[in-house]
């Protein structure tokens, strides 16, 4: 991601700051440093602040948790001044998890809550006072910027939870891109009414409405990319000049069509079919234990899945990236007709990309 640095890794799970929280960070200091002049309080003002970056921090994992129940990574998660990003590898299919992912973020913050309000701590700060985050007390303020938290990321607004909440409940109605297009225009409703509050003297609320404008607008294209990107079949992206091996070939000889492409999966093919699949490590694995004279056979083979040539291209891109297969071979009408390699779809992508057409909707972020 650009403009963020990494962090730390929670739960497997690295963590990224974008440079816009330390604009956060920044503004803090400085109205703590106006209003006070106090060393002891400007540095009890930027502890406040790290401790919302720890409650922010335990939101996302909320999320991200949350979509591991259902089978999803999270490749990373990113901290924003208006809360984070965790960045899911995919959105779950069904609604209804689409909705517990969503919610999952808010829930930590209405836990951190209801935990502050048992140990007896009690929002005795009025959040309409200016300045009541420099002049308040640790702990209470600490219970209503989470109360704060939970409000905000429920505004039914991409890119916020709830704009995901309202999408996913429309979804559970009609299909996925109208859902999603009129979640984002609600969305896009809310930035014009924030931008109007925020021209009455509120900069704060001008780029929250800066900020969700172009979080709707973002989704809502992903989205179209991503259902466009579905209607493209595994044919077109597929390889069809690829060299392949026999059960009887010398390692060796597998090891020179290695270095001479830059092909790194070699089907095997038994009685004319593909049967099996050679990757690099197993290679490498073969000729390790059994040298130059040793056979294909003898190496660890994989399976071999097959896809079809007109099945669409985004669930068999899934199926490479989280099933782990090597690579799948393309069959029409039970003949194998190609091969499909991560490697290859990337190719295909970039193509499409310098051709002017959208590719980047197969990487849905959440
Ligand atoms: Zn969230």
């Amino acid at each position: 991601m650009t403009w963020s640095w990494k962090i730390c890794r929670i739960a497997g799970i690295p963590i990224y700051i974008h440079w816009t929280f330390l604009i956060l960070i920044a503004w803090l200091v400085v109205s703590h440093w106006s209003a006070t002049h106090d060393v002891a309080r400007t540095v009890e003002g930027v502890g406040f602040v790290l401790s919302i970056f720890g409650c922010v921090v335990l939101h996302e994992l909320g999320h991200a948790l949350a979509a591991r129940r259902y089978g999803v990574p999270t490749a990373d998660i990113t901290l924003l001044p208006i809360g984070g990003v965790a960045r899911l590898q995919r959105i779950p299919e069904h609604p209804g998890q689409e909705l517990v992912v969503a919610l999952a973020g808010p829930a930590v913050n209405v836990a951190i809550v209801a935990g502050l309000l048992l140990a007896g701590v009690r929002p005795s700060v009025d959040p309409s006072e200016n300045d009541f985050l420099v002049h308040a007390r640790f702990l209470p303020k600490l219970l209503v910027v989470n109360a704060f938290l939970v409000a905000f990321n429920l505004l039914p607004a991409f890119p916020m939870d709830g704009g995901r909440v309202l999408r996913a409940l429309l979804a559970m109605r009609l299909e996925y891109g109208q859902a999603t297009r009129i979640a984002a225009s609600i969305g896009q409703l809310m930035a014009i009414f924030f931008g109007f509050l925020g021209l009455s003297g509120n900069p704060m609320l001008l780029l929250i409405a800066l900020f969700v404008w172009i979080g709707a607008e973002g989704e809502a294209r992903q989205v179209q990319e991503r259902l466009a990107l579905g209607n493209i079949p595994v044919r077109e992206a597929m390889l069809t000049d690829f060299r392949t091996l026999s059960p009887g070939d010398t390692l060796g000889h597998a090891a020179d069509l290695l270095l001479a492409g830059t092909q790194q999966v070699f089907p095997v093919i038994i009685d004319g079919r593909h049967a099996g699949v050679l990757t690099r490590d197993a290679l490498l694995t073969g000729l390790s234990q059994h040298g130059r004279e040793g056979r294909v056979a003898e190496a660890p083979l994989r399976e071999l899945g097959r896809v079809a040539a007109g099945a669409p291209l985004v669930p068999a891109l899934a199926r490479l990236r989280e099933g782990g297969e090597p690579c799948l071979q393309v069959v029409e009408q039970d003949e194998p007709i190609g091969l499909l390699t991560l490697e290859n779809i990337g190719e295909y992508l970039m193509v499409r990309t310098a051709l002017g057409r959208p590719s980047s909707g197969i990487h849905p972020s959440a």
